[in-house]
C-alpha cells in the first residue's frame, strides 16, 4: 500500500521500482569474476600460483576461514556505497544485502548448514553518532531478516582513539586494525557458556582484509567460536 502511494524510485537508473535499486540495475553492478582465491575471494585470472590461492594467502594461515565479496570495484559502486554509508541512504540495505545473499547461495560452505550468526563490523560511537548507523550493522540485519539468521552485536567494538583505516598504507592497516578491534566487556564472558560456534563477519567493504583479520582474531578469543567467514559488499582494488 505504501509503495503504491509512494512508489521509490531506483538510486542507479531513477526509473520507479519496488525497491531503491530496481532489478535491472542490482543484475548489471559488477560481480567478482571466477576464479577466485579460495581463502581470500580476490580474482586470480591471469595468476601464476596454484590455481584456488592468490600469490598473498599462499604460505599465510588466516584468522577467517574463508572470505568473500559480492562486488568488484567501480565508480558506481562506490557511489552506491557512498550514497548508503555518507548520505544516509538507509534504503539502500536491503536491495544491498540482497546482493550479499546472492553471494550466500553461490557458497556451498555457508549453504551447509543453518546456525550461522551474524556478526557486524563494528564503527566507533562517534561514527554511529556522526552517521546515525552502522552501515555494516544495517546490512547484516537485513542479511539476517532475509536468511532468517541471528544478529550479534555485542561480541567485538571499536575502540575510539585509533585511526581511521581509510587512509592508512597496508602495512600501517594491519597493526592500526589489530589495536582498533576489541571484545566487548571480557570480563563477562566468563559467564556465558555457550558463544555461537560459526560466525559470518559482514562488512560493506573488503580491502586488505587487516579488519577481517583483527575482528576474526578477537572473536575466536571466545570460547565455543570454531570459524569466522567474513562476507563483504566490495572488494577494493580489483
Ligand atoms: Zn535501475
Ligand atoms: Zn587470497
Amino acid at each position: 500500500m505504501l509503495s503504491w502511494l509512494f512508489p521509490s524510485t531506483c538510486e542507479l537508473c531513477g526509473e520507479t521500482a519496488d525497491m531503491t535499486i530496481c532489478p535491472d540495475c542490482l543484475r548489471n553492478l559488477p560481480r567478482i569474476p571466477a576464479p577466485i582465491c579460495l581463502h581470500c575471494g580476490a580474482p586470480t585470472a591471469g595468476q601464476q600460483t596454484a590455481p584456488d590461492r592468490c600469490e598473498e594467502c599462499a604460505g599465510h594461515r588466516r584468522p577467517f576461514y574463508m572470505a568473500r565479496q559480492a562486488l568488484r570495484q567501480t565508480d558506481e559502486v562506490m557511489q552506491l556505497i557512498y550514497a548508503f554509508k555518507y548520505h544516509k541512504a538507509i534504503h539502500l540495505a536491503q536491495p544491498l544485502a540482497e546482493l550479499l545473499n546472492e553471494l550466500w547461495e553461490k557458497t556451498p560452505h555457508l549453504c551447509g548448514r543453518t546456525d550461522w550468526v551474524l556478526v557486524p563490523v563494528p564503527v566507533t560511537h562517534s561514527k554511529l553518532y556522526i552517521r546515525g548507523f552502522n552501515q555494516a550493522g544495517e546490512l547484516a540485519c537485513a542479511l539476517g531478516r532475509c536468511r532468517k539468521l541471528r544478529v550479534e552485536n555485542l561480541l567485538i567494538r571499536r575502540e575510539t582513539g585509533v585511526a581511521s583505516q581509510t587512509r592508512l598504507m597496508a602495512s600501517a592497516r594491519r597493526l592500526n586494525a589489530m589495536r582498533a578491534y576489541r571484545l566487548k566487556r571480557p570480563g563477562l564472558f566468563g559467564r556465558r557458556r555457550n558463544y555461537p560456534a560459526h560466525l559470518v563477519l559482514v562488512d560493506d567493504v573488503f580491502t586488505t582484509g587487516a579488519t577481517a583479520r583483527a575482528c576474526a582474531t578477537q572473536l575466536k578469543k571466545l570460547p565455543g567460536v570454531k570459524e569466522v567467514v567474513v562476507l563483504s559488499l566490495v572488494r577494493i582494488g580489483t
